[in-house]
């Protein structure tokens, strides 16, 4: 059962970054050439069924699915950074935190008018960043075509803030 053996990799840890919460770590899985394997092809073909151009990598363990299944597919890799690490003019969107706000951001100049492009991110949890994400792609003049994420805290329903867009999600805790 190789894909139960990749989720088996995945490392529990509380009380980080701060208390109360269960740190999803997949350092153990990418550490594992099979196991990084075959959970990056699995979430290809869930990226092949979205019909997008590009794939927008949310800061950071969104770049490490985003960059080897855009490549495989043969399509393009789009960063969505925190503020201020990109160069160029940005597209900005806000989304709240427990305690304040916070902001991503995306080149201004990252899409054609229309462009469907998917959504990757290592963990969906309260929905947030998914949902700030989907707004730049808006903001860009993009069409969200879907997410793809690794796991699923189904119990935080952030699936429920990302609207009737397919959404799917290799792991579920
Ligand atoms: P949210 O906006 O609440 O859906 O949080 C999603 C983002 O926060 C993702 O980019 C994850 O990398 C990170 N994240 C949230 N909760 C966890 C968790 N329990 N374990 C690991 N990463 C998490
Ligand atoms: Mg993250």
């Amino acid at each position: 059962m190789p894909i139960a053996y990749a989720k088996s990799l995945i490392r529990d840890v509380p009380d980080f970054p701060k208390p109360g919460i269960i740190y999803k770590d997949i350092a153990p899985l990418l550490q594992d050439a099979r196991a990084w394997k075959i959970v990056t092809d699995e979430l290809a073909d869930a990226v092949t069924e979205m019909h997008a151009s590009k794939l927008l990598g949310v800061e950071s363990r969104g770049f490490l699915f985003a960059a080897p299944i855009a490549y495989n597919l043969n399509k393009g890799v789009v960063l969505v950074r925190k503020p201020g690490k990109l160069p160029w003019e940005t597209v900005t969107t806000e989304y709240e935190l427990e305690y304040g706000t916070d902001r991503i951001e995306m080149h201004i100049d990252a899409l054609e008018a229309g462009e469907r492009v998917v959504i990757i991110d290592d963990v969906l949890a309260t929905g947030g960043t998914a949902e700030a994400t989907a707004r730049l792609v808006e903001a860009a003049g993009g069409v969200v075509a879907g997410f793809v994420f690794l796991i699923e805290l189904g119990g935080l329903k952030g699936r429920a803030r990302l609207g009737d867009r397919p959404v799917f999600a290799l792991y579920t805790f």
